[in-house]
Order: C-alpha cells, then structure tokens, then sequence
C-alpha cells in the first residue's frame, strides 16, 4: 500500500476549538457529490451539516449519465449495461472494482430521476435525454448515457439554485466559508471533524453521531499532490479547472488509516489554449472561469506536434489527443484549419459539450466562429493567408508543416486516411484563406484517483475492512476509473459523483 504524508492545510492545536456543534451526519463539500450526500441524509429524517470551504455550492453539472433514466425511457431509449459496464472496465483495464461500477449502474437511474422530479419539475424543467451517442470507430463505441436539464429543451437549465434552497427546505445546514482540517476518531470509529471557519478565523469541532461524508472532489488544486501521485499530470495540463479541489478529503481520511487507488486517474479536456512560445510546466493556471478555453479544440482538426508533423488520429476521446502530446516533444501541439470550420463542425457529429447544437456550448456554427474569432482578438488563435504565414506565426518548422498539410489535403481528395485511420467523414481539408492556428495543451477537469470504498460508500482500511463511520462519494472515492476518463459515455464523472453522493447519503443515516 502507499505510504502517504500527511497534508496538514491548516495548522491546529486540539486547544484551539473555539466552538462545538452537534450533527447526526456531517458532509464535506457542497459540490456534486455532498449535495446529492445531504439531500438523502435529511431525506431519511437524519439531522445533516454541511461544511463548505468557499462561499457557494460548487457548480452542479449540467450533463448527467445514468442508465434507464425516465428521461431515457421517454426518448425510447435502451442501454445494455452489461455492454456499458465491460466497455468501462475495458477502457480501464479492469483496473477498478468491477462490482462499483455495477453497483453505478443499477442505481444511477434513481439519483438522476430523484433529480428530475424534486429539483427540475417544481421549476418547470425536466431532463432531455442525448440520443445520438453513436460509434464512430469500432475502438470506441459511445453509449447515450448523458441527460440534459432543460426547460426547453434548446439551453441548458442551472438547478444550483433550486437544489440549494431544497436542501434548506429538508433541514440540513449548510456552512460556507468552513474547511475541513481533520477527521476525529476515536479507537473504532470516525466521530467528527475539525473544521476552520475561515470568516471568523476560528476551529469547530463537529461531532457526527451517524458518520462523516467526505465529499470534497479530488485533488487537481493540489501540485504537491499532483507531483507525489500523478506527476504526469503537471506535464501534459496547462490549465486546472476545479480550484477548489485540494485533497483535503482523501489526505484527511489516509491520516485515520484509509487507502487510496494507487495508480492516477484524470479527466483531461483538449481546449488549452496558450500563448505562442509556451514551455509545458511553465503554466499551471487555475481557474474556473473558462479562461482561456476554445471549444473548436475538440473538433478532429488537424494537429500537428511541436515538429509539426502529424502523430494520432485527431478523433480520439478528447483526452486521448493529450495523452498522445505528452509522448511527442514539448508535451504540447498545435491545430491548423481553415475558413470552413464552422461548416466542418455540422459533418462531424459531437456529442456532449463538443457538439454544435444542443446539447453542446456552441448553439449554432456562428456562436463557434463567434467563440474562436475572440481568441484572434486576444492573439491565441493566430491567421494568416498561407501555410508557411502561419506556421511561422506558431513558431513551427515552416517545411515540415507545409508537408503535413499538403498530405492532410491529399488524404482528403483519396477519402481515407491512410496514415491515422481517422473516418472519412472527419476528413476536412485545410484550402481556404485565412488559415488558423494555435497552441494547445491539457485542462485538468478533475483527479479520479480517490479512497477505497465498499458498495456501501464506506471507506476501507489496508485489510479493506470498512472505517467506521466514515464514507466518501464523487471524486474523493476511487476504485471506478483508471488512467483518462471515458468521454463516450457522456455524463459519467457528475453521475458517478450524486449517484454515490446519493447513496452514501443513505446508508450514513441508516447508522
Ligand atoms: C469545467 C468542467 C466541466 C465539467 N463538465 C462535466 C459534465 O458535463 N458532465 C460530467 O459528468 N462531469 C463534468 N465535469 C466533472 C464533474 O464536475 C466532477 O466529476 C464532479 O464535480 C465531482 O463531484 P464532487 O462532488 O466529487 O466534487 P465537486 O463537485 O468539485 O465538489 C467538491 C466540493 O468540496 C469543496 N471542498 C474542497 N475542499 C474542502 C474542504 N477542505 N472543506 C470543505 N469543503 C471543501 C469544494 O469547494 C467543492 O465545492 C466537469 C468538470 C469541470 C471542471
């Protein structure tokens, strides 16, 4: 097993309590997983708290997975999940507890329906399933999990709120501004937490008769711990975008005995957009704001490494396209493409937030030319007239991408990719003035890589005898995903998240 060190966020002396707070569960983190964990707490009569480091509830995802969800039955829609579970496990090399992924699948309907009928309907909303999943290449089959929430069925519908003021409603407290800085214990079992409320800059203890929720979504804030279990990950992202997510949960729970995966697991989205000249590991920004972030990235343009000499098939999950950088020199890669894009963009059939369209970002092919021309504006996206113009402008050899070019149009005109084995319906060529160009390299969604847990959310020790009393869900849970996330089926990490959330939430009040 890993032997960890211990993160101490905030130094503390057991004389400091100021305060102490009676709960019966105590959840850490507002985020997908915590809301979801508080909400079927206080559904069962369980006195529930809340403890959340910012001053609002992390942003509720819009695209939720789930298998046999009402929103799919109404589209008409069947998954087999026994073809769904062994394609996830497959993708991982069955290096994750197959059982947990079983265990999402029988139960994501009910927390993604449990969703829909208390949180949207009393808003005039309702989920949209994603229909269209389809196979694109016999590697990578997609499965139409996601489901969208809508109120009409054209843009997405925000539910933070709404989710908010419910769990308000069932009781539960909710304490922003409050941080995780240890678990309390005591020979057998979790009792609690030290908390710092960051306002009045005071420690609480809060004593959780019924169990502890950790919830506090993984650790991609955290370069220390990016550098002890996931050292990769600093190469191939230039961006973070979860900056609230530092580790506490997992650290705090491998202090009182817990074990954690031991082989890194990431979500990485392929939109980094950096300045011309960008050395890898010189940038690691964080930020939740989309900065910086060009949609169009996705698209299977071509790319080109730092050689500018093409090296993958550009329609590949989008975290595999970074992947593959980080095996060519410099870990990052450029795009070259040309006037035609936004046209291009309707041939080649997107899913999820990468599609034009709903339930993509870009609700239209002009919306996506409006997107990519603000990064010319901001000189990220660079144009010129010719190739050897623009390879110049990215500082690449002027040859070897005109050879590349020349080839991209070749494999066009012969309708197949003799090189990459990129379908011919993502073939596009690159002959109409202005070209563009730009610099890409990974965002960091979110680290997977989390404690061990049994299927009834609690957390394990070295014997994989369960802690007492102490439970973790979404991204501070492990055991389900290895190595990148499964992009083609869509929804998964958020499902992954409130559908454990949900449970934990349970069986923490049954205690
Ligand atoms: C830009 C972006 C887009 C995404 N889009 C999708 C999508 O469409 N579909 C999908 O399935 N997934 C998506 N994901 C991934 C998804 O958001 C995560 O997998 C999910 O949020 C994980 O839920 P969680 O509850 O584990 O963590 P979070 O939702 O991140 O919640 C963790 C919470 O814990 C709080 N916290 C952290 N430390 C402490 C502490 N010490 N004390 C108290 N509180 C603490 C944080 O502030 C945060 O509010 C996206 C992620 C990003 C960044």
């Amino acid at each position: 097993m890993l032997k960890l060190q211990n993160v101490d966020h905030y130094q503390f002396k057991d004389s400091d309590v100021q305060k102490t707070i009676d709960t019966e569960v105590l959840v850490v983190g507002a985020g997908n997983a915590g809301m979801m964990a508080a909400a079927a707490a206080a559904e069962k009569g369980t006195k529930v708290t809340v403890v959340e480091k910012e001053d609002s509830i992390n942003l509720l995802r819009l695209g939720i997975g789930g298998v046999g969800t009402n929103a799919q039955k109404r589209a008409g829609l069947t998954i087999n999940k026994y073809d769904l579970v062994e394609y996830l496990a497959a993708f991982a090399q069955h290096n994750v507890d197959e059982g947990l992924i079983y265990h999402w699948a029988n139960h994501s309907a009910e927390a993604v329906n449990w969703v829909e009928d208390n949180i949207l309907k009393p808003h005039g909303a309702h989920l949209r399933s994603e229909p269209d999943a389809m196979v694109t290449s016999s590697a990578y089959e997609g499965f139409p999990t996601e489901n969208d929430p809508t109120t009409d069925d054209k843009t997405f519908a925000s539910y933070g709120k709404w989710f908010q003021e419910k769990v308000e409603d069932m009781g539960v407290k909710l304490q922003f501004k409050t941080a995780l800085v240890k678990l309390l214990t005591t020979e057998d079992q979790v009792t609690g937490a030290i908390v710092k409320d960051l306002k009045n800059d005071e420690f609480i203890q809060i004593n959780a008769s019924k169990g502890v929720i950790l919830c506090t979504g993984g650790y991609s804030a955290n370069k220390d711990l990016l550098k002890q279990w996931n050292p990769v990950a600093l190469k191939k992202n230039v961006y973070n975008d979860s900056p609230r997510n530092n580790g506490a949960g997992i650290t705090s729970a491998l202090n009182v005995g817990a074990i954690k995966d031991e082989e890194p697991a990431e979500c990485i989205f392929d939109r980094g957009l950096v300045p011309v000249g960008t050395k890898t590991g010189d940038m690691y920004v964080q930020t939740a704001t989309y900065k910086d972030w060009l949609w169009l990235a996705s698209h299977p343009l071509l790319k080109l490494n730092m050689r500018g000499e093409r090296f993958a098939n550009e329609s590949i999950p989008y975290q595999f396209i970074v992947n593959a950088a980080s095996k060519q020199p410099g870990y990052l890669y450029s795009m070259i493409w040309d006037d035609n894009f936004s046209e291009y963009a309707k041939q080649f059939h997107m899913l999820g937030c990468a599609r034009v369209g709903f339930p993509g970002y870009m609700a239209s092919a002009q919306k996506l030319r409006e997107d990519t021309q603000q990064y010319v504006d901001k000189g990220l996206v660079v144009k010129a007239d010719s190739i050897e113009e623009l390879a110049e402008k990215l500082h690449l050899p002027v040859k070897t991408v005109k050879q590349s070019v020349k080839r991209n149009n070749e494999l066009v005109v012969d309708n197949i990719d003799k090189d990459f084995g990129k379908e011919a319906f993502r073939l596009t060529p690159i002959n109409k003035k202005p070209y563009y160009g730009c610099i890409l390299g990974g965002r960091i969604l979110c680290t997977f890589d989390g404690l061990r847990v049994n299927k009834k959310m609690e957390v394990v020790n070295d014997q994989f005898d369960p802690i007492q009393h102490l439970y973790a869900a979404g991204n501070d849970s492990g055991g389900f995903f290895f190595g990148s996330y499964p992009d083609r089926v869509p929804g998964l990490a958020a499902s992954h998240a409130q559908t454990f959330g949900r449970l934990a939430g349970q069986q923490a009040a049954e205690n």
